[in-house]
């Protein structure tokens, strides 16, 4: 249908009663691009209707409309395509932010696209393809208490959004420097990344880069007094990168690295810069090249959790009244039962480098010193602490840790990198810690034995949704600490490497996709990760959901393990062992 067409019915349903704008549901033709009304909103307090517009791409050449193409250059590869997406999502919504500015108020006029954060994900919110762009956003219908205002709704959907659409995804309007910019950024963090690995190292860290933020609740860089990152010389490593050339920082080796230095010194924000270099930033963020291994997963004390037959025993061993802790399960763990498990479990979906930060770790998990060896005999206590794991944990499965500890030098011994912060700046004391630790001798007794322990294949069930039946259960995203999944409401708190609720949003339709497919009680929980991760690249995460969402943003396998692993209503059962002779 012409899109004339609909701004007259829009008219004709001035001043009726809400419901009336389900007539509008549908497609229309306007010029340049078609405009899809997917679902119209039956209340205007209920969440806002969901409409996505096409634009028929022609790879270079110019279309009668006047909405140029996007060159295929800024698409070729993975890394582009998601970056020009996620620029265009940007633009998005910060062109359709102006056009706000001149009508309604509520919901009530309202043109949005998902919420970005610093991190490019890759997003439903936009797609390319050479033969079309799509973008999906919300609108919210345009009403004075529950009545239409047909001429605004007719203003908002035929004059305001081709205006919109012109401005943010018309090549020929956008900023082609600032946008290849962004592309090549993306491209070139994605390599780095990728390069890691045959370097020995688990994590860069460009020179100049900005890590620490404007405050705990803005993840936008530190502006004043921010101090550039600058690699000690002994670590420094450089990288011709495909795009942008040479650059030069530093390489955090594979083994175990010790972040140590004074309070205040900047310690946990390198660590957080480094949990967050899984993901690319947006040009400016001052974290563009910070690239970390990507299954390297943040860890942390965690009280009050609930835990699922983990086997804890490497950690956690011979309990009071004698319980077991191969398949470990508590409705309330103790932090340091809580950190055994977020270890144990990370490890299960496949962490390859663990990061860890005294502040928010349980000092019983992470030492245990000579006195109080000689006080309290390792028969009376369950704990092994970390430090008599973390060597074995490398040997045995080449688990990196890059650890944060200020306050004890019992780790000297096991380090193999010892780097300390001063005034926010690195320098490598290595030398120095290992002549210490030959001086003064901890009088420790290593209690880790010589191997790190079994690291357990779980398969999950989760009871509560398969009471449901084939309805699946409505999820809720407030923000990136809680997942509302039926009834239940699953504190993500202490999963910090969530950092959009679009990522949540993905989970919470991945959990049910689990449900739908792969919960057969056969599977492990690795093998259902390693499945649903293969879906999702083989299509989109559209797969997840039964219509085109656009508020979904792509997730790691180890962050969907995460939320499930707290899910209270999760049961496991450990996975048979393969016959010896089979
Ligand atoms: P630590 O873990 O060593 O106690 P933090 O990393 O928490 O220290 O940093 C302390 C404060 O210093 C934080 O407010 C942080 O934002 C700020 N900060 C960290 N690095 C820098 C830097 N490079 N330049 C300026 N301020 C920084
Ligand atoms: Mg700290």
């Amino acid at each position: 249908m012409d899109f004339q067409r609909l701004y007259q019915q829009l008219l004709q349903l001035d001043q009726r009663s809400y419901k009336a704008y389900k007539q509008i549901a549908g497609v229309y033709q306007f010029a340049g691009f078609q405009l899809s009304i997917d679902y119209v909103q039956g209340d205007p307090f209920a969440s806002p209707s969901r409409l996505r517009v096409q634009i028929p791409q022609t790879g270079s050449q110019e279309t009668d409309s006047g909405i140029q193409s996007f060159p295929e250059e800024l698409y070729r590869s993975h890394s582009r395509e998601v970056a020009l997406r996620d620029y265009l999502t940007r633009q998005f919504a910060q062109v359709a932010a102006e056009a706000r500015g001149r009508r309604g108020s509520g919901n009530s006029g309202l043109i949005a696209i998902a919420p970005t954060s610093q991190q490019v994900l890759e997003r439903t919110s936009v797609l390319i393809t050479s033969k079309q762009l799509e973008a999906r956003f919300v609108v919210g219908l345009p009403a004075r208490g529950r009545t239409i205002l047909g001429k605004q709704a007719a203003e908002l959907l035929c004059e305001d959004l081709p205006l919109i659409v012109d401005r943010a995804l018309n090549y020929a309007q956008l900023n082609s420097t600032a946008l290849r910019h962004h592309v090549e950024t993306v491209e070139d963090a994605d390599w780095l990344r990728q390069k890691l690995a045959e370097r020995g190292l688990v994590a860069f860290v460009a020179n100049g880069a900005i890590l620490p933020r404007q405050s705990g609740v803005d993840d936008r860089p530190l502006i004043q007094n921010a101090l550039p990152f600058e690699s000690p010389a002994s670590l420094q490593v450089s990288f011709q990168r495909p795009n942008q050339g040479e650059i030069s920082g530093m390489g955090i080796p594979s083994g175990i690295t010790l972040i140590v230095g004074g309070g205040y010194h900047g310690k946990s924000t390198l660590l957080k810069a480094i949990a967050l270099g899984i993901y690319n930033h947006i040009p400016g963020d001052g974290r563009e090249f910070v690239v970390t291994d990507p299954a390297a997963v943040k860890i942390r004390a965690e009280d009050g959790r609930s835990i699922a037959g983990v086997n804890i025993s490497p950690f956690i061993d011979h309990l009071p009244q004698g319980r077991s802790t191969e398949q470990f399960s508590t409705e309330n763990a103790s932090g340091s039962t809580s950190q055994a498990a977020n270890i144990m479990e990370a490890l299960e979906a496949g962490a390859t480098v663990l990061l860890v930060d005294e502040d928010t770790s349980a000092t019983n998990f992470m030492i245990r010193d000579g006195r109080m060896q000689a006080l309290i005999a390792k028969s009376k206590e369950p704990i092994t602490p970390f430090v008599d794991k973390i060597r074995q944990l490398y040997q045995d499965y080449s688990v990196s840790t890059i650890l944060v500890m200020g306050g004890s030098g019992d780790y000297f011994d096991v380090a193999d990198t010892v780097i300390a912060m001063t005034d926010f700046q690195p320098q490598e004391v290595t030398a120095q810690a290992k002549a210490i630790a030959q001086q003064y001798s901890t009088d420790r007794t290593p209690e880790g034995g010589s191997q790190f322990g079994a690291i357990a294949q779980r398969i999950p069930h989760f009871s509560l949704l398969q009471e449901r039946g084939d309805r699946p259960p409505r999820t809720k995203v407030r923000d990136v600490d809680e997942l509302v999944f039926g009834a239940e409401a699953i504190d993500l708190t202490a999963v910090e490497q969530i950092v959009e609720v679009n990522q949540l949003r993905a989970i919470g339709a991945a959990l049910t996709y689990i449900q739908q497919h792969y919960l057969d009680g056969q599977y492990s929980l690795k093998t259902i990760l390693e499945y649903v991760m293969a879906d999702l690249q083989s299509s989109s995460p559209d797969v997840l959901t039964a219509f085109p969402q656009g508020d979904l943003a792509m997730f790691r396998p180890d962050e969907l393990a995460a939320v499930l692993n707290r899910m209270r209503s999760l049961n496991t059962t450990s996975q048979p062992k393969a016959h010896p002779l089979a």
